[in-house]
């Protein structure tokens, strides 16, 4: 899914080419894409892109009149940026935003349809698509520790639920936690003052350092490249090859679609964290969900206390 770094420099690929321009129309491809009523897509037509933002992980245009298009990639979505009146080819092209110099493309690779699109009239309305997570590089060290010990979930967890923390999903966390050196597993109401103080100063770099590569990387071009696997990432997506820190075989963590990358030697203490009991009392059987690792793990716990 882009995450923080991948939708900060489609804002700024965006603002260059939109910013100021008047948005000629929206054409679907998909009509499940649109997500909402009211405003229509017409209500658009001839309106200027007064802004490009980001908001969680949705991207936004403002226009004139109050008007915005939030535009959600979930996992698969890509934006594309094609000649004016481009055609909406096959069946991956969900949406397009035509401008006087050049058509903004939605497309969803794979088969499930999950990207969307709201259309929207008004700041309060868009607000309440704002899922209320800190944006951790605006905000001071007081404020990121209060949004990650409001509950106590694993850092895994924590760092990509999108009420707590803003932009950051299954690459950057993986990244993040290695970074701190802690165990995705960690709970964080078990996390001393230098920790977090650790875990915010990690956030932060590895956002900061991630946006600058993708930057340079598109170098003024529009970001065609996105993906969540990227050369130079030290643990996510390079499970079983060696660690950039320390060499040792990167771990994996599998739920739900994904999984969790970490190294064992730099974050755990050299545990694995499929370790023996759990898998025994799992037979082998990983969650679904971190929700239900979580809960799995707790009755792991009361299991463990009433045999001893
Ligand atoms: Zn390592």
């Amino acid at each position: 899914m882009p995450e923080l770094p991948d939708l900060t420099v489609y804002v700024e690929a965006l603002r260059t080419r939109v910013l100021g321009r008047s948005l000629v129309g929206i054409r679907l491809g998909n009509p499940f894409v649109l997500r909402t009523v009211t405003p229509a897509p017409t209500d658009f037509a001839g309106g200027c892109v007064v802004g490009v933002r980001r908001l969680g992980k949705r991207m936004v245009l403002a226009c004139e009149g109050e008007l915005f298009a939030a535009i959600h990639l979930m996992i698969l979505g890509r934006l594309h940026w094609r000649p004016p009146e481009a055609r909406l080819a096959g069946r991956n092209a969900l949406a397009a935003f035509d401008f006087p110099d050049g058509t903004l493309i939605l497309t969803e690779s794979g088969t499930k349809r999950r990207a969307g699109v709201h259309l929207l009239r008004g700041e309060a309305a868009l607000r309440e698509l704002d899922r209320g997570g800190l944006e951790v590089l605006e905000a001071d060290l007081a404020a990121f520790a209060a949004a990650l010990r409001r509950e106590n979930h694993t850092l895994k967890r924590a760092l990509t639920d999108p009420r707590l923390l803003a932009g950051i999903g299954n690459a950057y966390s993986d990244e993040i936690l290695h970074r701190a050196r802690l165990s995705p597993l960690q709970l964080t109401h078990n996390l001393d003052d230098t920790e977090v103080e650790t875990l915010y100063r990690c956030c932060r770099a590895v956002l900061t350092e991630w946006t600058g590569r993708l930057r340079a990387e598109a170098a003024n071009g529009f970001p065609e490249h996105v993906t969540a696997f990227r050369e130079g990432m030290a643990v996510h997506g390079r499970y079983s090859k060696p660690c950039l820190i320390c060499g040792s075989p990167v771990q994996r963590l599998a739920y739900a679609e994904n999984e969790a990358n970490y190294c064992a030697t730099c974050q755990t203490g050299g545990r694995l964290l499929a370790d023996r009991a759990l898998s025994r009392l799992l037979r082998d059987d990983w969650p679904r969900s971190l929700v239900e690792l979580e809960e799995q793990r707790a009755a792991h716990r009361e299991i463990v206390r009433g045999s001893g």
